[in-house]
């Protein structure tokens, strides 16, 4: 489909190489799919804002427009409004980031926070370091600007340091320019590892030793279950850091508020390129969050959050453990992402197809590597759906994956097993819509 419309395009022979890893992503193509009310979806990673209090916000909205309007309407400052970003550094101290209030940027969401680093940083043939797997929208970022995403291996404590230190080495023997580790060490998407203290000090350490800047990407920090994770990188380390912070999942990601701390003269560079980009990041909804913070229970509004959260991981946890007993997954102690591991010769991508028939949608692992590994792994999240939903939706998934298995067992003897039909490669298959 994908290919036939890039064929007919008149001005296919215009657009610059940069575009040209500009694909729909799995997870855009799943929207479509995931939408339709009949479908569970454990795909898309939406917060669940119908627990946010509509009057507060009500209120905040009103305020907004009675009282602030001269600010609210106008244009504003490249960096942010002031207040917002006094009330952001509240926020950061959360996390034990002490930083000043000239030291941020806000951003609309930190999706844009990561396009104006990379923005920053990367020239065609550069090397982003990134966890394997990693945040899928990330990857697309950091290859629209032509840089290769190399991944680190990880294990259910996050990023190995020694695997780093063996893919920095290797890297640099190639004569590859690294200019970024990115890393979610936090309730990490997609997999919901944590990374503990030790190794974030080990990450940091090796990074300081190989002249590379850390991206630390935080947006699930708060969002923990039952003990805080380990403070921010940025809470040790100001030189060497980036940090990006984000309303969407605490508040709302309608809002499209977020900001990035960084190192004085980056940040004088980010300002710049917010500029280029938006002129200054919306005022409204910076007024609006503003608003909200200084009148709602925040905290206890975040408290509200880890309790909806933790209920539907336990049912998801429960679930699996119930209905698919044999594979493996990882237990996320915060955030929205577990990371389902099938036996090595499914492949969740041709699965898909069966799933949405069967009613159930998730986000193939392969979407959130570079280089076409995660094949027989999936993202499930379990924000969005209802305990009772989640059930269901693994009951669904159960019967797909136990009816694959039941295919391998039954081809078992004879010879190369390939599992039901599968769409062609690259070709996004027909309810993407
Ligand atoms: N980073 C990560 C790891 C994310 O999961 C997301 C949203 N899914 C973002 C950044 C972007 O968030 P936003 O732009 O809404 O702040």
């Amino acid at each position: 489909m994908q290919t036939q419309g890039n064929n007919m395009d008149p001005w296919r022979g215009l657009y610059a190489a940069r575009t040209a890893g500009l694909a729909a992503s799995e997870v855009r193509a799943l929207f479509a799919v995931a939408s339709r009310p009949e479908v569970v979806s454990l795909a898309g990673g939406m917060p669940f804002v119908s627990a946010l209090p509509k009057e507060l916000l009500t209120a905040a909205v009103e305020r907004t427009i009675h009282d602030r309007a001269a600010v609210a309407l106008q244009y504003g400052s490249g960096q942010g409004m002031p207040k917002l970003r006094e009330q952001i550094l509240e926020v950061m101290a959360l996390e034990g980031i002490h930083a000043g209030v000239d030291d941020l940027v806000v951003t609309t969401g930190s999706q844009h926070a990561l396009e104006l680093v990379a923005k920053l940083f990367l020239d065609p043939g550069d090397v982003v370091l990134a966890e394997g797997p990693s945040y899928v929208t990330a990857i697309t970022v950091f290859k629209s600007f032509q840089a290769e995403v190399v991944h680190s291996p990880m294990d259910d404590q996050g990023l190995i340091p020694q695997g780093l230190r063996d893919t920095i080495a290797r890297l640099r023997a190639e004569g590859r320019r690294m200019k970024f580790l990115y890393t979610i060490p936090s309730f990490q998407n997609p997999m919901g590892v944590t990374m503990p203290w030790e190794r974030r000090m080990e990450i940091l350490e090796i990074a300081r030793q190989n002249e590379i800047l850390v991206l630390e990407d935080n947006p699930y920090g708060l969002l923990y279950f039952d003990q805080a994770p380990p403070h921010a990188m940025r809470s040790v380390e100001e030189d060497g850091v980036i940090y990006l912070g984000t309303f969407s999942k605490t508040l709302a990601p309608g809002f499209r508020v977020g900001w990035a701390v960084a190192p004085h003269a980056i940040r004088e560079k980010l300002i710049l390129a917010n500029e280029a980009a938006v002129l200054s990041p919306g005022t409204f909804a910076q007024t609006v969050v503003s608003e909200y913070l200084s009148t709602a229970d925040w905290r206890g509004q975040i408290d509200t959050f880890r309790g909806v959260y933790r209920e539907r991981r336990d049912a998801l946890l429960g679930a699996l453990a119930e209905q698919l007993p044999t594979l493996s997954w990882t237990v996320p102690n915060g955030g929205f992402y577990v990371w389902l591991t099938l036996p090595a010769h499914l492949d969740s991508k041709a699965m898909l197809p069966r799933a949405v028939k069967e009613l159930v949608a998730y986000t193939p692992g392969t979407a959130f590597f570079a280089d076409g590994t995660g094949r027989n792994a999936m993202r499930l999240s379990f924000c969005y759906p209802t305990p009772d939903f989640i059930r269901e939706g693994v009951r669904r998934l159960a019967t797909v994956i136990n009816g694959e298995l039941a295919l391998l067992t039954e081809f078992a003897q004879t010879g190369p097993v390939s599992t039901l039909p599968s769409e062609p490669e690259g070709v996004l298959p027909p309810y993407a819509g």
